[in-house]
């Protein structure tokens, strides 16, 4: 899949966006659009997790800044939104759950749970149905494109093959969780030494850091 202007911020980055007032509350620590995704969804463990995808125009954003949709197309289906709109963002968010579902249980030793399977496996087939073969304008290249352009469920679509990607292709022993006792984000290793623990340094890494050492002090 081709990544277009994928990008990283970290938590502060994150904060700095919002005051700036910037569409773009995204995690992006996850390497991997499909991660980034699940981490949508932010502070899971706080008991009031913060909505990242609410509305249709915030999953169009997510798909643009993801490099899943391109900017003219983001622009032109952010002015469909609508009833059917709310309705997309609510299966994204179904879609992201799922995932986030089987990323756990991976992650705690469970069984991965089949109707979480089973749902990504129909959004998937969904956005298989979507797609066509084109051909690609400068070479003898043939390439995938979208048979309705103009459908609204095309960011949802790219999101699901995303996450199709991330389950059959990835390398799911790179794929962790944030080892801050507060934090669930989920992320790719692709350190070269594979010891990453952390979705950013700057904000987990150095605060475990600093309540491990003071535990230690006690
Ligand atoms: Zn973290």
């Amino acid at each position: 899949m081709i990544i277009i202007g994928y990008a990283r911020s970290s938590r502060q980055g994150r904060a700095r966006s919002k005051m700036a007032g910037r569409a773009n509350p995204f995690d992006w620590s996850g390497g991997h659009p499909a991660l980034d995704l699940v981490n949508t969804l932010d502070e899971r463990p706080s008991g009031a997790p913060v909505e990242n995808l609410a509305t249709y125009g915030d999953l169009v954003r997510f798909a643009e800044l993801a490099g899943l949709i391109k900017a003219p197309a983001s622009g032109r289906l952010r002015s469909l939104d609508g009833p059917d709109g709310s309705r997309i963002a609510r299966r994204a968010r179904e879609l992201r759950e799922h995932l986030y579902a089987i990323l756990a249980a991976v992650h705690s030793g469970r069984t991965v749970p089949k109707v979480s399977l089973e749902a990504i496996g129909s959004e998937v087939r969904r956005a298989h149905a979507a797609r066509v073969l084109v051909a690609a304008a400068t070479s003898n290249a043939v390439r995938h494109g979208w048979s309705s352009p103009s459908s609204p469920e095309i960011p949802l679509h790219a999101c699901a093959l995303a996450v199709e990607t991330l389950l059959v292709m990835a390398d799911h022993s790179r794929i962790r969780k944030c080892g801050a006792s507060d934090c669930e984000v989920y992320f790719i290793d692709t350190s070269k030494a594979h010891r990453r623990q952390w979705c950013s340094m700057q904000n987990c890494g150095n605060r475990e850091k600093q309540r491990r050492w003071r535990a230690g002090a006690d």
